[in-house]
């Protein structure tokens, strides 16, 4: 047995300090003690060092493979100018093999506003594979040689374009993930379960395979959880629901596409983008996502779609609604992202009972006057974005994440982003944005019963931050000091 002491512990919502203590068994939470009466000789104490204590931290959406493999490969997001990348590319090109893997490409904050060509990449890296991946993931440019070699692998790809996009980008980043042998793959988890008990996670839901028919590695990952430190919610991130009743999974998707992304004009919308006479791509028909989406659900399977413009996302709630009318089930279906929603869209997602998966920090990094959001898609439609607050006060239970490794994998900034929109009406509270990542997040994989609140029998999964978040972006004291999984401390902030 051990006794959790000396913390400010977070029970309904707040800060209870009636709590003298949280007493666990076996590794769950058996009593919450009000003052020190079960002390014996067994009994060992684990000193919270006045830490303000919350549940362990769920976050509902990752893409762990990949931002494991990535932290593991070159990271272009503080380049200033093509040169910068360059330079970065050459660098990292040395120790990395026949793959050479480059992301966080942000044109738009670089100097020269564009991509390299392929003809310059080439210089750099004449006789390795070279893949450059755009920050939201959805474009690429390859190398000549990558080109080449993907060609040779039979897979049609149109490489003359220097900008991949689309099936395109799909197909030579899939390429790229399953040249890796299961010693890298799982070398990538285990970075990335570093990451997240780092950033005050004791639970990530990840995304496993590609998008399309191949659940990847998901079988070889799902024989290794009990090696981490934390729980992974896998995701059999395809469309063969065959391979994913096989694997005995009780969900499916993810990032399976209804649209693209705003940043590469892709998102679906209803109005076309700012400026220009495009609208983005619904990337199947009606039928495609009724027949797919009708299909899981009468399996009992959780569906979880990425939908972006709110053309795509009235496209796969639309399914949703009709189900929960048909056929109602309990089942949680997700839209992953939800961000472009008018109050009529809302009002259509609190009827189908569909569970919007929301990432606080997109707004951070492109709400704003003057940024991403406004330039691509007017001011109008960029203040009906992200609408953490509204959602939450229709009732409509939504949950956090970061779509990592779209963005960090930290506590402190996505719990300060919810409570930060640039729109006032949509931060949500602390309790509110704790709640998202917590109580709403364990019930996303109907897992209420196991984790998500500071409670008798439930995991004690517990985080420890040694400041009470605010709206402000954590300034550098502000830290995760001690992380706890089961009742093992399986993350400790040791600086001073
Ligand atoms: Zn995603
Ligand atoms: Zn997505």
């Amino acid at each position: 047995m051990k006794l959790f002491v000396n913390g400010h512990f977070w029970q309904n919502g707040g800060f209870d300090d009636t709590v003298f203590g949280v007493l666990t068994k076996d590794g769950k939470i058996s009593e919450i003690l009000r003052s020190e009466s079960a002390t014996g000789a067994d009994i060992h104490r684990v000193d919270l060092a006045g830490a303000y204590v919350f549940p362990g931290f769920i976050d509902t959406h990752t893409h762990s493979f990949e931002g494991g493999l990535y932290s593991l490969m070159i990271d272009l997001s503080e380049a200033k100018n093509l040169d910068d990348v360059f330079g970065m590319i050459s660098e990292g090109s040395k120790t990395k093999g026949k793959l050479v893997f480059a992301w966080n490409f942000d044109e738009t904050r670089i100097a020269e506003k564009r991509f390299p060509t392929r003809a310059e990449l080439d210089k750099v890296v004449p006789n390795q594979n070279l893949v450059l991946r755009r920050i939201d993931g959805h474009s690429c440019i390859v190398n000549t040689f990558a080109c080449d070699s993907i060609l040779g692998a039979n897979k049609k790809i149109h490489c003359e374009d220097d900008i991949l996009k689309g099936f395109e980008n799909d197909k030579a980043v899939h390429w790229f993930h399953n040249n890796l042998d299961n010693e890298m793959v799982l070398k990538a988890y285990h970075a990335a379960s570093a990451i997240a008990l780092k950033g005050g996670f004791t639970t990530i839901h990840t995304m496993v395979g590609d998008a399309n028919m191949s659940v990847g590695h998901y079988a070889m990952l799902k024989d290794q959880l009990s090696s981490f430190p934390l729980d992974f919610v896998l995701y059999p991130q395809s469309f063969n629901i065959e391979a994913a009743l096989e694997l005995g999974a009780k969900r499916i998707g993810g990032c399976i596409l209804a649209d693209g992304s705003i940043g590469s004009f892709t998102a679906a919308l209803y109005e076309p983008y700012a400026g220009k006479p495009i609208r983005g791509n619904l990337y199947q028909t009606d039928s495609f996502w009724h027949d797919f989406i009708s299909k899981a659900h009468s399996h009992d399977l959780q569906v979880a779609v990425h939908c972006i413009g709110d053309r795509a996302i009235s496209q796969i709630n639309n399914v949703y609604h009709d189900l929960n009318n048909k056929d109602p089930k309990d089942l949680r279906h997700q839209l992953i992202h939800c961000e472009i929603t008018d109050d009529l869209l809302l009002q259509q997602i609190q009827e189908s009972k569909a569970v919007p998966v929301m990432q606080p920090m997109f707004d951070h990094l492109w709400g704003g006057p003057n940024r991403l959001y406004a330039k691509l898609l007017g001011t109008e439609r960029a203040g009906i974005m992200n609408r953490l607050r509204s959602m939450t006060d229709m009732g409509i239970r939504i949950t956090g994440s970061s779509d990592w490794y779209i963005t960090e994998l930290d506590i402190r900034k996505s719990l300060s982003a919810a409570m930060s929109h640039h729109i006032p009406a949509e931060r949500l509270n602390l309790a509110q944005a704790v709640g998202i990542y917590t109580s709403n997040a364990a019930w996303l994989s109907h897992d209420e019963n196991i984790r998500g609140s500071i409670a008798p029998g439930l995991d004690a999964d517990f985080c420890a931050l040694n400041y009470i978040p605010q709206a402000a972006m954590p300034q550098p004291g502000d830290k995760i000091t001690k992380v706890v999984k089961r009742a093992e401390i399986v993350y400790e902030d040791i600086s001073h």
